[in-house]
């Protein structure tokens, strides 16, 4: 692993007492507002929106396109990240990078990015996954995340800037690839997908997760389609009906992890509240509702739910089911009590499925040398933290 870069300081770049509210949190018909009031044209609103999100300016002095006093008018008003890059690190194969992002408020997230198609054989993609809340309060026994407790919901600014931060990375590393001869500008790939699968339950913070859907999909701005775009849940089965009636062409991925009541609510206390055969009846609404099929993650814990009997259960309850299904051999974190299963055990099960005709894919494992499991970093940084105060 290298460490990229680290912010010693722990200071971010406005005063602490008087934090100046992020523009990334003004939606697009406040924005509208808000130029209005300084006295501007509709269509500067239209060229703000374009600098803060499709070019990714990072100060108001970037934007050329506007005239020097509103620029100076944003500025007193307003800043434009709400998150503060504290740690960034690479993992040894260049292909992970892990970032620990700092709030105004002194929380701390994370986000990964994943490079896949480095070696050219495959279909080159850029992936971000991104955190909705600071910590969480679902209690998963096997997450990192889970393991901390829940802090507070992240804002739709909080959320995007994650975005931002990694097209900067991105794009930085396409332009040297440019500028060195090794690639043309059209042979460069941009962020692809995005997935909302880091710190914290989306669905749980469900206007915040959409208001930035809709900053992210923005044709005039981010433009990730939203068939790029993949929210994950633990099953709120009242947000996963919810979500059926959004206009979006969005992917679901639910974590399911087990495939019976006994051993899920084990290591999902959410289970409890939503037992799997509700959870399964909202599955099936949504399958017929949107015509779009269903992702079910399953971390393997060894010989907790990885075993035979598990699979031949899981092929059961997804029968004629429109899906596909993740299986991740577990990220074990420090505290936890879980190990991942050998490769024998994880090929018995994965045949399982496909015997039964259930589409899946073992998830290719990125970052293990960076914690990048959810809340691994973070949890690491609380504990050296804690060290460094001893
Ligand atoms: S797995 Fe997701 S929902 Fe469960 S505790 Fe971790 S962050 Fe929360």
């Amino acid at each position: 692993m290298t460490l990229a870069s680290q912010n010693t300081s722990g200071s971010s770049d406005t005063s602490p007492e008087t934090p100046l509210p992020s523009i990334l949190d003004v939606s697009e018909d406040d924005l509208n507002y808000v130029v209005s009031q300084l006295g501007q044209p509709a269509f500067r609103a239209r060229q703000l929106w374009r600098s803060l999100y499709h070019d990714g300016a990072q100060s108001f002095d970037e934007m050329t396109t506007l005239a020097k006093p509103f620029r100076a008018a944003l500025e007193e008003r307003y800043r434009i990240s709400p998150v503060a890059p504290e740690v960034e690190l690479r993992s040894a194969d260049g292909s992970t990078d892990k970032v620990l992002f700092k709030l105004q408020d002194g929380e701390l997230i994370e986000t990964v990015l994943m490079r896949y198609g480095l070696d050219g054989h495959r279909r080159a993609r850029r992936t971000v996954c991104i955190s909705t809340q600071a910590g969480c309060a679902l209690g998963c026994t096997f997450c990192a995340t889970g393991q901390q407790g829940f802090r507070r919901q992240l804002s739709p600014g909080e959320i995007v800037a994650q975005v931002l931060h990694m097209r900067r990375v991105i794009r930085s590393e396409n332009a040297a690839l440019i500028a060195e001869g090794s690639a043309k500008k059209d042979e460069v790939t941009e962020i692809t997908n995005v997935v909302f699968m880091g710190m914290g339950e989306p669905l749980a913070n469900y206007n915040n997760t959409m208001g930035s859907i809709a900053v992210m999909n923005h044709g005039q701005g981010m433009n990730i389609g939203a068939r790029h775009l993949t929210v994950s849940t633990v099953g709120l089965v009242p947000e996963i009906r919810k979500l059926a009636r959004e206009p979006y062409q969005l992917n679901l991925a639910v974590s399911l992890h087990a495939p019976d009541d006994e051993s899920r609510s084990r290591t999902m206390p959410v289970n409890k509240r939503y037992p799997i055969a509700r959870l399964m009846h909202a599955c099936r609404d949504y399958v017929e509702t949107t015509n779009r099929r269903i992702f079910f993650e399953y971390v393997l814990l060894d010989r907790e739910n990885d075993t035979p009997e598990h699979a031949r259960k899981l092929a059961d309850l997804l029968q004629g089911l429109m899906c596909h299904v993740n299986l991740i051999p577990v990220n074990p974190t420090e505290k936890g009590p879980y190990s991942r299963p050998n490769d024998r055990r994880s090929a018995l099960f994965r045949e399982i499925l496909t015997r039964s005709g259930i589409p899946n894919t073992v998830r290719q494992e990125k970052g293990i040398d960076i914690n990048a499991g959810c809340g691994q970093l973070r949890a690491r940084s609380l504990d050296d933290a804690v060290e460094t105060a001893k």
